[in-house]
């Protein structure tokens, strides 16, 4: 991709996405395959006030090694400057982008038990970490960058690896409406009104549940948390400072009562989990408990995800996206969550949003527990939204709404 390109990509990024502050610390995390992104993202970032920005980078290719050759003890000790080196930044206010390159199936064949006892250990740890962008206290933002490995699973056909890139360029920077020619800042901008519209009408409704069905199968009754707000599109920090945390986002969201989810749900796209592909499953929920599940392949790692924790086996997020959105319309299938899930309706095992509750800040761990909030070290996107997804509503009287006819919104 061309350097103009990529520069107008790190700009929009910095601005709307993580949104910098003039005088802040940015820190970046990023895959090895993003150099040439995480380069430009420095110079936008300095351009636009950042104090000073620390880069990370991250080699999959060099993690599977580890996993294979290192014993139990060395991979599950996670030392103190581990988790301080990122800490200490946000306790002074740093933000964070993630720049993303991943290899699907990267640990394919590797012992998923040990690969998930080194992530249960890391996770533990770094929770008061995590908290800087599951609760939004300081902006963050993922956006990403293709790789060869990655381009060729997505477009087999092509013939060689350097099409591919070009192809998985191009539709990643379509998702972000990078087309070249018009302002992609101001395209960002406005598409912000049509997700507090959207919001806006589904907290005016206050439903009580919600429930899907669909010709794969699907058919699965969840609660909504009392007091749930709908979020998407950008959203802000205690601050009052406005972020993009997913570049591109299609979705909008909310939290379901961990309590009640009664069904089963079909998954319409592939998961790919810490670098393990799970295809073709289903869940079945009884009292909003996971209590049965199938997958054709990658059925280990679906159990390690269902088994992580106590809050990994209910639900910690529903968010509806129409079947009309640029990314699902384009049939692309992605193999990265960051992209499938703007293409589909999913659902989340294990954490919740707690912003996604009104008054979250006057809430107590027990209040949250009680209004069915969930709580894990794991949050999981899976995709189960198609083109002829049905979503009813039931309010708080009984009285239901149809929200989603054939993949679409039919209330806006
Ligand atoms: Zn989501
Ligand atoms: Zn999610």
């Amino acid at each position: 991709m061309n350097r103009e390109i990529i520069q107008t990509y790190a700009k929009l990024v910095i601005v709307k996405g993580v949104n910098v502050q003039k005088g802040q610390t940015l820190l970046i995390n990023a895959d090895i395959d993003t150099v040439d992104m995480a380069r430009a993202c420095v110079e936008e970032a300095y351009k636009a006030g950042a104090k000073e920005v620390v880069v990370t980078y991250r080699d999959e290719t060099i993690d599977r090694f580890h996993y294979q050759y290192q014993d139990l003890d060395t991979l599950t000790t996670v030392r103190d400057f581990q988790i301080a080196s990122k800490l200490e930044y946000f306790e002074e206010g740093a933000c964070i982008l993630n720049l993303i390159s991943r290899i699907p199936g990267i640990l394919n064949g590797l012992d998923v038990e040990k690969v998930n006892k080194h992530l249960h250990a890391f996770a533990l740890k770094s929770k008061k970490v995590r908290e800087y962008t599951m609760l939004s206290k300081t902006q963050w933002c993922i956006a990403a960058v293709p790789n060869k490995q990655w381009a060729m699973q997505v477009f087999p056909n092509c013939k060689d690896e350097e099409e591919a890139v070009e192809l998985l360029w191009k539709h990643i920077l379509a998702a972000v409406y990078v087309d070249g020619e018009k302002d992609p800042i101001e395209l960002w901008t406005k598409r912000d009104a049509v997700f507090a519209k959207r919001c806006q009408i589904l907290n005016d409704f206050r439903f009580q549940s919600l429930y899907f069905t669909n010709s794969m199968g699907t058919d699965l009754r969840i609660g909504l948390v009392e007091g749930h707000l709908w979020a998407g599109g950008s959203e802000k920090t205690p601050q009052g400072i406005s972020f993009n945390a997913n570049m591109p986002t299609e979705e909008i969201f909310s939290v379901p009562d961990f309590h009640v989810a009664e069904g089963i749900v079909y998954a319409s796209k592939p998961l790919l989990y810490n670098g393990s592909l799970i295809e073709d499953f289903w869940l079945s929920f009884e009292a909003g408990k996971v209590v049965d599940f199938d997958a054709k392949k990658g059925k280990e790692a679906l159990s390690q995800l269902v088994n992580f924790d106590a809050g990994s086996c209910r639900l910690g997020e529903v968010a509806l996206v129409p079947h009309n959105s640029p990314i699902s319309q384009s049939g692309v299938l992605f193999l990265n969550t960051l992209f499938d899930e703007n293409a589909s309706c999913h659902l989340a095992l294990g954490n919740a949003y707690p912003t996604c509750v009104e008054n979250n800040d006057t809430l107590s761990e027990e209040d949250f527990a009680r209004l069915g909030v969930n709580v894990s070290l794991v949050h999981e996107d899976f995709m189960f939204g198609t083109a002829d997804m049905k979503v009813v509503g039931t309010l708080h009287d009984g009285k239901k709404v149809t929200i989603f006819e054939n993949g679409n919104f039919v209330i806006e």
